[in-house]
């Protein structure tokens, strides 16, 4: 694990936007340097450990990109119909031998090897044919079109995929396209999960009065595991030094990153702190959203190994928000992926929103397509940090900027999808 050194986050307090924390996190955080080798079928969701160099080119050869007639773009007449004289059939996969003479052409499947001297393909409806006479009328077609090159996919012996690479179905058809059945990846970010607080109850656990269940560890477990990453469940842990501090050594020595929720509000954070404090450099931020604000992060240590400590809130909407918005890119970061950022929509807002500047809210939402072609979004009932309910009716956040003041009915907001953040 990186050293902090000179890093914004030695610990203490501060006050700091999401962009700030974001920046700060970012910036002290380095891959983790396991990789492994892992056959193709099971790599879906991975991070590509190093660069994969092509062995071969892909297409090997030139081949034609249509079902049509392959003839040489020399016979090719601009000023007057081209007539030209098939002299067999060049299926797919079919090695062939036929020598085409000037003035002779070859009728030609898709993804056909492309005889010597021939460079065009006309396709079938471009052309009128009679027996083995073909004819192609002036301007139909232009020399070396529907000729697919060899390498153009991908060329021998340069980089097809960078390391960093999340492997997703079209970078797995990719390497199969090279003849690879093996990948590096990098090693599987673990986990470990726990929720604080002794009002918690883990399911099958009868419910004692003014206890809730523990619903942190299944949303939060739930997007860990969607990113690919390995969760290391480590259950409840009562508001007690004690336990906090043998669960959080535990926690380091098995896992890469500890993710907790719960505590870190300010009637919890004294005894946290404490805690915190005896095992590593952790900073206590208030960070300036809506839902969210407390924050701890920074490295722990203990048996000699060290982890990231992301401490969210415990309310579960402040929880999986706070997750979305300062842990998830972070983590995929440790993971070895090179983040992009998320895309945003925007998007008509169906009604007001009162806003402060100096702070980002994220706002539990519908997108729809509207009937104007744009898209459309409306708020979804109460927003209160702990009513979860409202997130999953929810498709998506508005994320409504640190700068941003009041939103009138009708103006553009800009809004995260869901469906964008696994
Ligand atoms: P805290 O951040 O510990 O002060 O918790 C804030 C609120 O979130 C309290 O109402 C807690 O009961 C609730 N809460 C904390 N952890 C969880 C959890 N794991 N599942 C559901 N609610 C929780
Ligand atoms: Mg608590």
């Amino acid at each position: 694990m990186a050293e902090l050194g000179e890093s914004p986050l030695a610990a203490g307090d501060r006050n700091c936007s999401v962009a700030e924390a974001r920046a700060a996190i970012a910036q002290a955080l380095r891959p983790l340097d396991r990789t492994e080798t892992v056959e193709l079928t099971v790599a879906l969701g991975r991070v590509l450990g190093a660069d994969l160099v092509s062995p071969i080119d892909v297409p090997a050869h030139d081949n034609s990109a249509m079902d049509g007639y392959a003839f040489a773009s020399a016979d090719l007449r601009l000023d007057a119909p081209t007539r030209l004289r098939s002299a067999g059939t060049l299926l797919a996969g079919a090695p062939h031998a036929v020598a085409v003479g000037p003035g002779g052409c070859l009728r030609i499947m898709t993804g056909a090897v492309m005889p010597a001297g021939l460079d065009t393909v006309v396709p079938h409806e471009l052309c009128r044919v009679d027996g083995d006479a073909v004819t192609i009328e002036p301007g139909a077609i232009r020399a070396g079109e529907n000729r697919r090159r060899r390498g153009e996919d991908l060329k021998l012996g340069l980089p097809a995929l960078r390391a960093g690479t999340l492997l997703r179905p079209a970078e797995l058809g990719l390497i199969a396209s090279l003849g690879i059945d093996r990948v590096s990846v990098f090693g599987r970010l673990r986990v470990a999960l726990f929720s604080t607080g002794d009002e918690l109850r883990t399911l099958g656990q009868p419910l004692d009065p003014g206890c809730i269940y523990d619903s942190n560890r299944h949303t939060l477990g739930a997007a860990l595991r969607r990113l690919g990453f390995e969760v290391v469940d480590l259950g409840l842990v009562a508001d007690d030094p004690a336990a906090l501090q043998s669960t959080l050594e535990q926690a380091v020595v098995q896992a890469d990153v500890v993710l907790t929720s719960g505590g870190v509000s300010m009637g919890d954070a004294d005894h946290v702190r404490a805690v915190l404090a005896r095992l590593g450099e952790v900073a206590f931020w208030k960070v300036a959203m809506r839902p969210g604000r407390p924050f701890a992060f920074g490295p722990l240590r203990a048996a000699g190994r060290s982890a990231w400590l992301f401490a969210l809130p415990g309310n579960p909407v402040a929880a999986l928000v706070t997750f979305y918005a300062l842990a998830r890119e972070a983590l995929l970061r440790l993971a070895g992926a090179d983040p992009r950022p998320l895309p945003m929509l925007q998007a008509r807002c169906a009604s007001a929103i009162r806003k402060r500047p100096g702070r980002t809210e994220f706002q539990r939402a519908i997108v729809e397509a509207a009937a104007d072609g744009g898209w459309h979004v409306r708020l979804t009932g109460s927003q209160g940090a702990g009513v979860l309910r409202s997130m999953s009716e929810a498709n998506a956040l508005v994320v409504l900027r640190h700068e941003q003041g009041s939103v009138a009915a009708g103006d553009p907001v800009d809004v995260l999808l869901f469906d964008g953040l696994v």
